[in-house]
């Protein structure tokens, strides 16, 4: 399988804004905002999509949201919706899970 565009981000063979990084964990703002701020908070090791999770894997994805929350502390952002794209239809684009964290505009509800 082809390396996933974030794979190349984390190895630094294309450029990103880095928002935070550490052994476990990459979060980046994306490169086409939805909202004023909008950071993907990537895992290191390559999980496709959310239907391939292991039960193993449930400490990694928790851990997600808690880079999330840091994030957005030092952003000074309370109010912020998180969203998993699972799938073409569900629009997912990038096979490589990550955590979209939008702020910064009110959000609606269902999302579209
Ligand atoms: P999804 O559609 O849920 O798979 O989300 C993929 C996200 O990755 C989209 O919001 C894209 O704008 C974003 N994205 C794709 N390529 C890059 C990149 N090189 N740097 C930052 N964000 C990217």
């Amino acid at each position: 399988m082809s390396e996933s565009i974030f794979t190349k981000i984390i190895d630094r063979k294309i450029p990103a804004k880095i928002a935070y990084e550490d052994d476990k964990y990459i979060a980046i703002h994306d490169i086409n905002p939805q909202a004023p701020v909008h950071v993907l908070v990537i895992p290191k090791r390559h999980i496709a999509s959310l239907n391939d999770l292991q039960p193993g894997d449930s400490e990694l994805v928790g851990g997600m949201f808690l880079v999330a929350k840091k994030l957005m502390a030092e952003l000074g952002r309370s109010d912020y919706r998180t969203v998993f794209n699972c799938g073409l239809e569900a629009g997912q684009t990038v096979f490589h899970i990550h955590l979209h964290v939008l702020a910064g505009r009110p959000f609606g509800w269902p999302p579209g």
